[in-house]
């Protein structure tokens, strides 16, 4: 790369949000460039599980990847740490892949599309001026863009640089993540309460399992470190202690974020289009905030293809993304606040799924609140 370029669209971050943009936005004719601060593949926290909602869409664009052979899982199975224990179908269900796996297969069709993939470059900062975007890039470069999409993530110092509001305060929660090897159904996702968090548990590919974990900074702190918070507190849930005297982990230390905030954010700024986490993280309980990556970037990529071909002036681009995104996520990101509330606490959890297990339509119910309707690939945005 020379010290100053410049192209149509650039995106900052590659994970599922910013490389399903790129890939859409490439098939649309659009030159693109991509900066990823890490390698692929690597490990990311995650649990992934991803919500069927997008697989038609996947599917009509040629990026579902069959050849991993994903775990298809059906139904859902939640436990206190004091070992009450409710089970669902889940009505829309999903799949289970790694994103080592997804993330490498996405960037490989990316680059073979026309995508510049920029890899272990990092954005330090942007601007917007005079109608385009001056990207600041680590090694002093800089690049010029026509439209932004910012798809970096949780937390970046981008949102720092930005002043976003949620970086006021610190955030309670730390995630982590492992893959490990155990007998457990393959179509099943249970979801293991401790006290101060919950522990997902679901197949991925090659008869792998993820086990991946959002907990409490105050408690792991407490605990001195993770083995022995995992130890003193996830294996008061019996079926988490199971987990730790059956599994082989396949990891050797665990992947682990800190300072994870489900707190609102905007979809824009600076002019730039968020898509993904960087616009708004939905708890993980929910099992859908991949999917939302993938549909708000679908939004994103063809809004900012109409604004590149001239059918859209920046103002109403960024109107109707803001606007579009409201009412595709507002709500289930809301839902999935309130519902985090009831997982962490002991007694009230134990409480919650004695309740929601004698109702089993309102179980339902509550699932579909946090999740949104099967994306339309032929549905005009
Ligand atoms: C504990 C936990 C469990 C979860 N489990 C699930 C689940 O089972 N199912 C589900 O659907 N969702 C789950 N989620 C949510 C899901 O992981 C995210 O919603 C999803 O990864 C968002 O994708 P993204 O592309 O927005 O961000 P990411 O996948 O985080 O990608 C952002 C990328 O940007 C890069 N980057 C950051 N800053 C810069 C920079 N300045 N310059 C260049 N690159 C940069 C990063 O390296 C990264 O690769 C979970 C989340 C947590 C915390």
């Amino acid at each position: 790369m020379s010290n100053r370029s410049e192209t149509e669209i650039g995106i900052i971050g590659g994970g599922l949000a910013g490389l399903f943009s790129a890939i859409v936005l490439a098939k649309k004719g659009h030159q693109v460039a991509l900066f990823e601060k890490k390698e692929y593949p690597f490990h990311r926290v995650c649990g992934e599980y991803i919500s069927t909602e997008v697989s038609p869409l996947l599917e009509h664009l040629g990026l579902f990847p069959h050849q991993f052979k994903p775990s298809q899982i059906s139904r859902v199975m939640i436990s206190s740490s004091l070992g009450s224990t409710l089970k669902s179908p889940l009505a829309m269900g999903g799949f289970g892949i790694s994103r080592y796996s997804l993330d490498r297969y996405w960037a490989k069709i990316a680059q073979e599309l026309g995508v510049q993939l920029f890899t272990g470059i990092s954005v330090e900062n942007y601007q917007f001026e005079n109608d385009s975007f001056q990207l600041q890039l680590s090694g002093g470069k800089s690049f010029s863009v026509r439209t932004l999409i910012a798809a970096y993530g949780k937390r970046s110092k981008l949102d720092l640089l930005k002043n976003r509001s949620f970086t006021t305060k610190r955030s309670p929660y730390v995630g982590v993540k492992y893959h490990i090897r155990m007998p457990f159904p393959a179509d099943m996702i249970a979801l293991h309460n401790f006290p101060g968090g919950y522990c997902g548990l679901s197949a991925i590919e090659d008869g792998k399992l993820n086990l991946c974990y959002l907990a409490g900074r105050e408690g792991l702190r407490a605990a001195g470190n993770i083995e022995q918070f995992e130890r003193q507190v996830l294996q008061q849930n019996p079926y988490l202690k199971e987990v730790w005297e059956k599994a082989e982990f396949l990891f050797e230390k665990p992947e682990v974020i800190n300072e994870i905030s489900f707190a609102p954010r905007s979809p824009l700024e600076d002019h730039a289009l968020m898509v993904g986490d960087t616009a708004g993280l939905i708890t993980p309980l929910c099992g859908n905030g991949m999917a939302m990556a993938i549909h708000s970037a679908w939004l994103a990529a063809n809004l900012s293809s109409k604004h590149l071909k001239g059918e859209l002036s920046r103002e109403a681009l960024e109107e109707q993304y803001a606007q579009e995104w409201g009412k595709r996520f507002s709500t289930r990101l809301m839902a999935g606040r309130n519902l985090q509330k009831l997982f962490g606490e002991r007694f009230t959890t134990d409480l919650a799924i004695r309740f929601f297990g004698a109702v089993p339509a309102l179980t339902r119910k509550l699932i579909s609140l946090t999740h949104g309707k099967t994306l339309d690939p032929c549905a005009s945005i």
